[in-house]
């Protein structure tokens, strides 16, 4: 089998892979929403891939991998390296997780990342409200994630939250110490959302980046005994292009508190010194940003021999991105937690994909599905209604 077609649209505003062979076999994958600047980036990889045989995907990752990086650079490489996969798994005739070693599990824990409702102000009643109705959401999540601190719009609202002064800029340009004032707004925020959710709804925190060491050694030791799911991104994080697993440590080490991080990481090798330090407790890849299912499955599996569990990224990825998610999380090991579930953003994407089950979400998890590759899969008829004039050759 050769690759004859390497293509990318812009759906809504996830890009969307499509790899063309000469056997009639096409394959899929998606980036995240956040990124519709990626499409030259895709296509920059086209040649390369050109006659290729799709189905050894290690030696086609080979030719491309080296040229990406840290989130958003990795994205297009692992969307790629997933539509890779779809193709070996319809030649194959089996789902994707069949190739990445078999099902583990028959049902993948989700949380929640995606479901959102509009905050009306960054006070505790108002991370009460919205807590409240994620808590009631149909999918019933067990564990719930919420933006707090640098992470979200909170410092920018709280006045003397920090003692930098405020950038506006691409993500995350804040960073500093936090005022006693600001520290303790982030608390009553978390008591509040806690005292919704009690003990039947876990409640993770994305607090970053932006802290400094001795205020997130003092968070964590702060809430050690409210039971939260965990901390992510306190110190490096969401596009930051460096990990700083060092200081990590401290604060892990520091704790009972689970320490998080790693959404932005691009392959396996700087997952290395967060993994082999036990600089966190969980790791957060991201199929779509760290080259691809493959390579999570890889981390995942080094994380465990290590004692560091799994909560994958995934927020943005896109329904097709979600079929990804839910081939590898079915064969990740014993370390794995949940992976985070994410939506069809506008909700006209569920009228474009068939495969998925109705509801997707039962009870906090996803049925692993059977089909062959993905098991998902773009209606071209009903797709090609959203396509921008730039891509209508797209499945052709
Ligand atoms: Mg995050």
């Amino acid at each position: 089998m050769k690759i004859i077609d390497v293509k990318c649209a812009v759906i809504g505003s996830n890009p969307v892979v499509r790899i063309k062979t000469d056997e009639g076999i096409d394959g899929y994958g998606q980036a995240e929403a956040y990124k519709p600047y990626l499409k030259p980036f895709v296509l920059f990889y086209k040649d390369a891939l050109l006659g290729q045989d799709p189905t050894n995907v290690e030696r086609v990752m080979n030719r491309i991998r080296n040229m990406a990086s840290f989130k958003p650079w990795g994205s297009a490489v692992s969307s790629i390296e997933m539509a890779l996969w779809d193709i070996a798994g319809k030649a194959a005739g089996v789902p994707v997780y069949k190739l990445l070693g078999g099902k583990v599990r028959d049902r993948v824990r989700v949380y929640n990342g995606a479901v959102r409702f509009k905050l009306s102000d960054y006070t505790p009643d108002g991370f009460a409200d919205i807590m409240q109705k994620m808590k009631d959401s149909p999918e019933r999540f067990s564990i719930i994630k919420q933006g707090i601190a640098f992470h979200g719009g909170m410092m920018e609202r709280f006045p003397d939250f920090f003692y930098g002064d405020f950038n506006q800029g691409y993500r995350y340009p804040n960073r500093g110490l936090l005022t006693e004032k600001g520290f303790k707004h982030i608390l009553e925020c978390i008591e509040a959302m806690k005292a919704v959710l009690g003990d039947e709804v876990g409640l993770a925190l994305d607090c970053g980046p932006g802290w400094t060491v001795p205020d997130a050694m003092r968070l964590a030791k702060a809430v050690e005994s409210m039971h939260i799911a965990w901390l992510e991104d306190m110190i490096t994080g969401d596009y930051t292009p460096y990990v700083l697993a060092d200081v990590y440590r401290d604060i892990t080490h520091s704790t009972t508190t689970p320490i998080h991080t790693g959404e932005q990481i691009y392959l396996r090798q700087n997952f290395r010194e967060l993994i082999e330090t036990h600089a966190v407790n969980i790791i957060g890849p991201d199929p779509a940003d760290m080259g691809g299912i493959a390579e999570l499955k890889w981390v995942a599996e080094y994380a465990d021999l290590h004692g560091i569990m799994m909560a994958p990224h995934g927020t943005g990825d896109g329904l097709l991105g979600l079929a990804a998610l839910v081939q590898v999380c079915a064969a990740l090991p014993g370390n794995y937690i949940a992976f985070e579930y994410p939506t069809g953003d506008p909700a006209w994407w569920y009228d474009i994909v068939d495969g998925l089950p109705n509801p997707i979400v039962k009870d906090s998890y996803i049925e692993v599905w059977d089909r062959p590759g993905m098991g998902v899969n773009l209606i071209p008829d009903k797709a090609a209604a959203y396509l921008t004039d730039d891509d209508k050759d797209f499945f052709d």
